[in-house]
C-alpha cells in the first residue's frame, strides 16, 4: 500500500470523426488507479491536435463543458499520471505535444528509462531545451530527432528505441497515424481491441479496453510496434525476442486492477494464488481472514479457500475520497478517512489481515491500530508480496532503500513495529506460480535488475531548491 505506478496510457482511432474525446474520458476513467495527479486528452482533427490537460482526477479535469467543447476526430491519445520522474506540476501533464520539421506528434508514456539522465544529458549538451521534468520529454526528443532523418514516424520510433533503455509503454498519434510500442522487456502492459463498429483501442490494462466497449484482442508484445491508420494495422518486430521478457510482478500484485488481464494471466486469479501460497507457507489460527481494499481482497479470497478460515469484510474503503487534501501538519489521520474497520466482523476475533506490501510501515500500523480500536483481539498480517528490499528504476516510486521497512529490521522487528501478532511475506520463489509460468521483473524484491543500473539515480533535479542540492553533484 502506498507505492504509486506512473501512469496509465489510452489511444482510439475510428473509421469516421466521432466524439473520440469522451471514448478517452471512459478509457481514462477505468484507467483512474494508475495515476491519481493529472490527465490529459489530444484529439487529431484532421491534423490539428486539440488538447485539454490538467492536475486532478478525470472527473474534475474534464467537465462535461470541457468535453463537449473538443471536435469529433479520428484519433486520440490520452494519459493518467502519478509522476514518479518529474513532480507535480502543469507542465508535467501528459500527452506531450510537439510540432517539429515534419508534422506534429502527440505521446503518452508509462514507465521510466533507466538511461534518461544520461539521454537527456547529451541533448541539452547538443542544444536542446526541456519544458518538463519527465523523461517522456526524453522521448519525445529521441523520437522527433530521428523523425528528422527517417522516411516514417514509426521507422523514428523504431530507431529511437534502439538508444532508449528501461521501461515504457507508449501511444503516440501524428497526423494520419496512431502508434503504440512496448519496450523489449514488456515492463508496463500494454493490449489493444476493437469495437464492433470498428474503432481501434489500444491501453495500459484491458479494464479500458472493455470499459469503452471494445472487445480485447491481445497484449503488445515486448518489442513490438503496432502501426494503425486508414490502412489498417501493421506489426513491426525487429525489437522483439532481443531481451528477457520482464513485466514487473508488481503489476499483478498491486497496481493493475483484478479485473484485468496482463500477458494472457488474470490479475484476480494471480492474486488469489498469492493468497494461497501465503496460506500454505505462514498458517495460522484464527477466525476470521480480511483484506486490505482493494489490492488485499483477492488475495484474502485465496488465503481463505486454502486454509479454511471464514472471508469476511472487515474494513471498508471510503470510495468518494477523491484526492482529499490532508496538510502534513494536521491531526486528522490519513488512513481513519480512507479505511474503516468493521466492529461487527472483527471485535473479541482473531483476524488474519492480507495487505499487498509494506513499505515504510506507517500505514500498516495504522491499520492495526484501527483493528485494535474496533475490539480485535489477535491481528496476524500476511503480505501478498516478498519485503522491498531495492529500488525500483522502472516507473514506481520504491527509490530509495533509505524508505524501506524491510532494509532496516527483521521480520519479528517489523510485526513488534505495526504493532501485529505475527508476520509473514510471500517467499521470492513463489513469484513464478503468481505470474503463472511467466518471465517477470521482481528486482524491487531479490536485486537482479534486468537492466544496467542508472547511474544517476537523482529525480527531480528540477524541482531541487538549492539547499536541497548542496552536495549533490547537479549544478544550477
Ligand atoms: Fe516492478 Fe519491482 Fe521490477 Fe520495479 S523493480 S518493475 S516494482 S518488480
Amino acid at each position: 500500500m502506498n507505492i504509486h505506478e506512473e501512469c496509465g496510457v489510452f489511444g482510439v482511432i475510428a473509421e469516421k470523426p466521432i466524439d473520440i474525446a469522451s471514448i478517452c474520458y471512459y478509457g481514462l476513467y477505468a484507467l483512474q488507479h494508475r495515476g491519481q495527479e493529472s490527465c490529459g486528452i489530444v484529439v487529431n482533427d484532421d491534423g490539428l491536435f486539440v488538447s485539454h490537460k490538467d492536475l486532478g482526477l478525470v472527473h474534475e479535469v474534464f467537465s462535461r463543458e470541457t468535453l463537449s467543447s473538443f471536435p469529433d476526430g479520428l484519433m486520440a491519445v490520452a494519459h493518467t499520471r502519478y509522476g514518479t520522474t518529474g513532480g507535480t506540476n502543469r507542465n508535467n501533464c501528459q500527452p506531450i505535444e510537439v510540432n517539429h520539421q515534419k508534422g506534429r506528434m502527440a505521446i503518452a508514456h508509462n514507465g521510466n528509462l533507466s538511461n534518461a539522465a544520461e539521454l537527456r544529458s547529451a541533448l541539452e549538451l547538443s542544444g536542446a531545451i526541456f519544458h518538463t521534468s519527465s523523461d517522456t520529454e526524453t522521448i519525445a526528443y529521441i523520437v522527433t530527432k530521428e523523425r528528422l532523418k527517417a522516411p516514417s514516424i514509426e521507422e523514428a520510433l523504431s530507431r529511437a528505441m534502439n538508444i532508449l533503455d528501461g521501461a515504457y509503454s507508449l501511444v503516440l498519434m501524428s497526423p494520419q497515424k496512431l502508434i503504440c510500442a512496448r519496450d523489449p522487456y514488456g515492463f508496463r502492459p500494454l493490449c489493444y481491441g476493437k469495437t464492433k463498429d470498428g474503432m481501434y483501442v489500444v491501453a495500459s490494462e484491458s479494464c479500458a479496453i472493455t470499459a469503452v466497449g471494445a472487445e480485447f484482442i491481445r497484449d503488445v508484445e515486448p518489442g513490438e510496434i503496432l502501426i494503425f491508420s486508414n490502412t489498417g494495422i501493421v506489426s513491426r518486430r525487429e525489437h522483439c525476442n532481443i531481451k528477457e521478457k520482464r513485466l514487473c510482478i508488481f503489476e499483478y500484485i498491486y497496481f493493475a486492477r483484478p479485473d484485468s488481464m496482463l500477458d494472457g494471466r488474470s490479475v484476480h486469479s494471480a492474486r488469489i494464488a498469492a493468497g494461497k501460497t501465503l496460506a500454505k507457507e505462514h498458517p495460522v489460527s484464527a477466525d476470521i481472514v480480511i483484506g486490505v481494499p482493494d489490492s488485499g481482497l483477492d488475495a484474502a479470497l485465496g488465503y481463505s479457500r486454502e486454509s479454511g478460515i471464514p472471508y469476511g469484510i472487515g474494513l471498508i474503503k471510503n470510495k468518494y475520497i477523491g484526492r482529499t487534501f490532508i496538510a502534513p501538519g494536521d491531526r486528522v489521520d490519513q488512513v481513519k478517512i480512507k479505511l474503516s474497520a468493521v466492529r461487527s466482523v472483527v471485535n473479541n476475533k482473531s483476524v488474519v489481515l492480507i495487505d499487498d506490501s509494506i513499505v515504510r510501515g506507517t500505514t500498516s500500523g495504522r491499520i492495526v491500530s484501527l483493528l485494535r480500536e474496533a475490539g480485535a483481539k489477535e491481528i496476524h498480517i500476511r503480505v501478498s508480496a516478498p519485503p522491498f528490499l531495492h529500488p525500483c528504476y522502472y516507473g514506481t516510486d520504491i527509490d530509495s532503500r533509505d524508505n524501506l521497512i524491510a532494509c532496516h529490521h527483521s521480520v519479528p522487528e517489523i510485526a513488534e513495529i505495526i504493532g501485529a501478532d505475527s508476520l509473514g511475506f510471500l517467499p521470492v520463489d513463489s513469484l513464478q506460480e503468481l505470474s503463472g509460468n511467466r518471465d517477470y521483473c521482481s528486482a524491487c524484491f531479490d536485486g537482479t535488475y534486468p537492466t544496467k543500473v542508472p547511474s544517476d539515480t537523482r529525480k527531480n533535479h528540477f524541482e531541487q531548491r538549492l539547499s536541497e542540492k548542496m552536495g549533490s553533484g547537479f549544478l544550477s
